[in-house]
């Protein structure tokens, strides 16, 4: 028997951590101390609450039934005011929040409910690369935006031509920036608002890194703009903010028609997430605010040590304030790839390439800070030694 995958797995562009995750299973296998900065997933436990909140809520029968569909009423209500007292934005947690099962479940379904087979979606390149997977899955083309660091890793939609704006029905921004770390200011989304709104296309904003901040600015989200419920979505996770990447948990929120048009992809293909996670939820979205700035301070600490060594070292690191990445120019020779390769072969370093993200993300890397500071030392300590 041989069966053969739909155009749609065919179509999608190639797995470039491939080569890296096996010479990494190589090396481990042979005893090799590696030291994985890799992977955004944060090391820092789930604070204690939210344990002590699921474990209560896991006992109770009326949660071990189907949750509803766009999630309890409690949790898009906590979002609703979650978002309130971050941002100032007002939402009616009856229609203009889901629950997610993680924001990367919804990211990748989004297009699902609006874009056509054929129909452009606007995808920043370099990026998280569910961006360009959802509209393929949608069976839409994806349209690249390049992000330079000349414009603050910022797209140039205005650049993007009228045949292709005839066709585009999406956007897709996310700041603070998976990989590059840029952040976005309030007069770019006032100006994204308005430019979506004259061509009628949809913003989808990817807000998930919010709350890794290290400067006096907090990053804004899109619906800060006034009109921007008009035409905007914007995807949230309580993945990075709480160290909850593996409980998969988080929203959508804004139009209320946008939405509606992802709860009904979403009726049809899950069955929402479980009720004693949204409960745990709940407490997550409370937590004083003392308790998210414990964790910036970790990330704050971690990233004023590991730039100040990579540039002692002589690299080149992107200066932002947010995230828990930094973006790292390759030295001169190498390409992405090579370089990577060079510091898991010689150093036991894992670092993600930056064509990785996209085309755009060539001559960068990306290292990601969910390692304690010792673990980051030594890893600087070992790339040192490479006399680059
Ligand atoms: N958006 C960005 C930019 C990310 O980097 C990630 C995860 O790495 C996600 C969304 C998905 O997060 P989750 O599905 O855990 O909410």
């Amino acid at each position: 028997m041989s069966f053969e995958y739909s155009e749609r797995i065919k179509s999608l562009p190639p797995y470039l951590f491939a080569q890296i995750d096996m010479k990494k299973r190589e090396k481990l296998s042979q005893g090799v101390d590696i030291i994985d900065l890799g992977i955004g997933d944060p090391d820092i436990p789930t604070p204690e609450p939210i344990i002590k909140a699921m474990q209560k809520a896991v006992e109770k029968p009326e949660h071990h039934r189907y949750p509803s569909y766009e999630g309890m009423l409690s949790f898009r209500e906590a979002v609703a005011d979650f978002y309130r007292r971050r941002f100032g934005v007002s939402l009616d947690p009856t229609t203009e929040v889901i629950t997610l099962i993680g924001s990367k479940e919804g990211i990748a379904h989004f297009p699902l409910a609006f874009v056509n087979p054929g129909d452009v979606v606007l995808c920043p390149d370099p990026a998280y690369p569910v961006y360009k997977i959802g509209t393929i899955f949608a069976g839409g083309i994806p349209y690249i935006i390049p992000l330079k660091e000349e414009n603050g890793f910022l797209p140039d939609f205005k650049s993007i031509p009228k045949d292709v704006l005839k066709k585009a029905k999406i956007i897709w921004v996310n700041y603070p920036n998976n990989p590059t770390s840029a952040t976005a200011k309030e007069d770019f989304y006032r100006e994204l608002v308005n430019w979506a709104m004259e061509h009628n296309i949809i913003v989808a904003s990817d807000l998930a890194y919010s709350e890794i901040y290290m400067g006096n600015e907090k990053p804004i989200s899109i619906l800060q703009i006034d009109e921007a419920k008009e035409v905007a979505i914007e995807f949230h996770s309580l993945s990075k903010t709480f160290n909850m990447t593996g409980w998969r948990i988080g929203m959508a929120v804004g139009n209320a028609e946008l939405v509606a048009g992802l709860g009904k992809v979403k009726t049809n293909i899950d069955s929402g997430q479980f009720q004693a996670i949204q409960e745990a939820g709940i407490t997550a979205l409370k937590m004083p605010e003392s308790e998210i700035q414990r964790i910036r301070e970790i990330y704050k600490q971690r990233r004023e040590v590991m730039v100040k060594a990579l540039e002692d070292i002589g690299l080149e690191v992107y200066n932002s304030t947010a995230t828990f990445y930094l973006w790292v120019k390759v030295p001169k020779g190498y390409t992405s790839a090579q370089f990577v390769s060079l510091l898991l072969d010689e150093c036991g370093v894992v670092c993600t390439p930056g064509n990785g993200f996209g085309q755009y993300g060539e001559g960068y890397f990306r290292i990601s800070l969910t390692l304690p500071t010792e673990r980051l030392m030594e890893a600087t300590e070992r790339i040192r030694k490479l006399k680059i």
